[in-house]
């Protein structure tokens, strides 16, 4: 997925390069000249072919100048502005349309987060991650958009074919906010012919709701509601990072238990591990084959705290791509959120069964603190470091 969290379908993404050549095959004349239809460009996947961020051309300089500098300078008040502004530069491109994040702290004299990171709202592939594919995917011929009563388009088709008896239509209804949650979601894809005012387009348009990266009095920093309430089922961002391989994950998650603090969550969804399980039998021997790591690169949703009654949760979203191991983990309201209440998900997955959820936990090998989400239903542990040994984040229904 690389270009995952496209706010809008590129207007041009058929400009022809060494390694992308639009291929037609239209034998049809017009003055002497081809014409070339829709058609003819949705008959090769080739045309479609993704943009691939590879992890090793994250940009650093900015962060490790910040970084270079004494803990004095890093405290100025100024700092918190020119965070600001590289979030907005940083996401001015894919995320046009999205409020701007601003910077609370009304605790102490802290600026702004520790800035070791690189703000994107893309995935960034190591290696050994498969870029984008889209040899799989279908596009439906709808137009101008797409209707969750027309049985012949194929994206619901596919929606229908994953999740059915949950999903009679689109995950989405007519505003953009998700209907069901915990079911794989299968947005319309450039190759669709529909507009992309399409109900089926939600997450490639970015985030439209305001939030604030803002401290919080006993958890360091969070992320809270703007100033305006978000409704129950309104996207707010995709997880984004690093995309590795299991095995490279695994060993910066023992880098990072020794420190404390990781930002590992496993592509680790009910849907995969059923799915494997089918067809060889074995669910124990499953393994996620990839991990988002957004500790040297990512957006807001790093700053996401634990709650044992969250109001957001995360869901598999696949747009350009057909590899069903490398969905976006896509960020939804659960519930409605007042404006600037903090937004918080379980760190150990959907589970609604808390005693399913805290045997996980003890089995993992994670540190714990005291969980400070003041939830009535608390476990009264967090786990802060935790789900990469041992893929503690199963979306499982
Ligand atoms: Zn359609
Ligand atoms: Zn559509
Ligand atoms: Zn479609």
């Amino acid at each position: 997925m690389i270009h995952v969290h496209s706010p809008s379908r590129s207007p041009t993404p058929f400009v022809p390069s060494t390694d992308h050549r639009l291929v037609l095959t239209s034998s049809k004349t017009l003055g002497g000249n081809p014409v070339f239809t829709w058609q003819d460009v949705v008959s090769d996947p080739a045309n479609f072919k993704q943009p691939c961020k590879l992890a090793k051309n994250i940009p650093h300089s900015l962060q490790d100048y910040i970084n270079r500098m004494d803990a004095w300078h890093r405290s100025l008040p100024g700092m918190r502005t020119v965070l600001e502004a590289a979030i907005g530069e940083n996401t001015a491109e894919d995320e046009p349309n999205a409020p701007p994040i601003s910077i609370v702290n009304n605790f102490d004299d802290e600026p702004c987060p520790p800035w070791e990171f690189y703000y994107t709202n893309f995935m960034w592939h190591d290696e050994g991650v498969p870029p984008p594919d889209m040899t799989g995917v279908k596009g439906c011929g709808c137009y101008p958009r797409c209707d969750p009563r027309n049985g012949s388009c194929s994206c619901l088709q596919k929606q229908r074919s994953w999740s059915g008896e949950f999903t009679p239509d689109f995950a989405y209804d007519s505003r953009g906010r998700l209907k069901y949650q915990n079911v794989p979601i299968f947005e319309c894809n450039d190759m669709c012919g529909c507009d992309d005012d399409c109900r089926n387009r939600v997450v490639q348009h970015g985030r439209k709701c305001a939030v604030q990266i803002g401290k919080t009095k006993n958890k360091g920093w969070g992320v809270f509601a703007g100033p305006k309430k978000i409704y129950d089922g309104t996207f707010l961002g995709i997880y984004s990072g690093e995309l590795l391989t299991e095995e490279v994950a695994e060993e910066r998650g023992k880098k990072y238990n020794k420190f404390g603090r990781t930002y590992l969550f496993n592509l680790d969804f009910y849907f995969l591990r059923e799915g494997k399980e089918k067809e060889e039998g074995k669910e124990e021997e499953w393994e996620p084959k990839y991990v988002v790591d957004a500790y040297h690169a990512g957006n807001f949703t790093r700053f996401l705290n634990h709650s044992c009654s969250p109001n957001a949760r995360l869901n598999a979203v696949y747009i350009n791509e057909s590899n069903i191991d490398k969905p976006l983990l896509a960020i939804f309201a659960c519930k409605d959120i007042e404006p600037g209440a903090e937004i918080c998900f379980s760190y150990s997955g959907n589970y609604d069964d808390l005693e399913e959820q805290a045997e996980r936990v003890v089995k993992g090998d994670a540190i714990y603190e005291r969980c400070m989400c003041g939830a009535k239903n608390c476990t009264g542990t967090s786990i802060i470091v935790c789900i990469l040994l041992v893929g503690l984040l199963n979306m499982a229904l």
